[in-house]
């Protein structure tokens, strides 16, 4: 199976050395969290990558969407590419691990469960893509996932420990004589807290149990409420806004399309002018939040 979906016949490969890197783990996880953001450093010249580590199989997905593909991984990549496309991307690589789905599905018994792979497996194979498309910059999602998401906490954990391994020879020689890498500055993406407590208040107000968000019920808002993180950098991609819209269309099966309706699309449009990250390395600057996630990058 490839391994890479080739967007770059797509776009234009640029002649900067710039380079970002996303290391996410399910398609639509790029539109929806941080599409604004690989939108907005396409059009400046930089190369954007993405490494998906599943593609997505443990996704709901209704009858009419599957129709025309053999599975909802084949579905799940189809979405990807046109939202890859539309984003401006230069690569989506994929780790080909398999979708875990939430706590307690009949997917976390898969034998390639991403969320039940040992962590230095993943994390080698992260470390090989780090070295070889050389990103000053590495997003990954936060601590707890986002929204607790097990793939999304595994994927987290492997990006960090192969940011520091990348640039040391001695850690995952896979063979392939790829030099050691270090890249400059690690972030990860949080949801705005402030986002997160208004759904929780909204959802109780309408008499609704915020700890049983989302389509399957399994999202728990309450418990993300709870949680903070600081914020370093602040993304405004107001210039993109649409590009991120349509991306996220892309993401039909997930939902994507309603994206921009109801209290998602209510909060999107009152909280959703930025994307927030926090600085994992190097250390932050006290108070100091960064409109770009090159600042300071030589
Ligand atoms: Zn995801």
């Amino acid at each position: 199976m490839d391994r890479s979906v080739g967007v770059d016949q797509i776009n234009q490969p640029s002649i900067t050395s710039c380079v970002l890197l996303a290391v996410l783990a399910h398609p639509d996880d790029e539109s929806f969290g941080i599409g604004g953001t690989l939108a907005l450093y396409a059009q400046r010249d930089v190369q954007v990558h993405l490494v998906c580590a599943t593609r997505g199989e443990a996704g709901e997905v209704s009858p009419e969407h599957l129709q025309g593909f053999t599975s909802v991984a084949d579905l799940r990549v189809s979405e990807l590419r046109c939202a890859a496309g539309i984003l401006g991307l230069s690569g989506v690589h994929f780790l080909d691990y398999r979708d875990s789905g939430m706590p307690g599905s009949s997917d976390n018994r898969h034998p390639q469960a991403l969320a039940y792979q040992p962590l230095e497996k993943v994390t080698a194979d992260v470390t090989h893509y780090i070295r070889l498309l050389k990103p000053q910059v590495v997003l990954t999602f936060d601590p707890i996932g986002g929204y607790r998401h097990p793939d999304h906490i595994a994927i987290q954990k492997a990006t960090e420990r192969a940011f520091f391994a990348a640039g040391n020879p001695a850690e995952f020689t896979d063979g392939s004589s790829l030099p050691a890498y270090t890249p400059q500055k690690l972030y990860f993406h949080t949801i705005p807290r402030g986002m997160v407590r208004m759904g929780v208040f909204i959802l109780r107000l309408g008499g609704k149990d915020p700890a049983h968000f989302g389509k399957n019920g399994d999202i728990d808002l309450a418990s993300i409420a709870s949680v903070s993180f600081p914020t370093h950098a602040r993304i405004d991609y107001r210039p993109v806004a649409k590009i991120r819209d349509q991306a996220s269309a892309c993401h039909e099966s997930q939902g994507g399309g309603n994206m921009s309706v109801g209290l998602m699309g209510w909060l999107r449009r009152t909280f959703g002018s930025t994307e927030n990250f926090m600085q994992a390395y190097p250390a932050p600057a006290n108070g100091h939040v960064a409109r770009d996630l090159f600042e300071g990058v030589s």
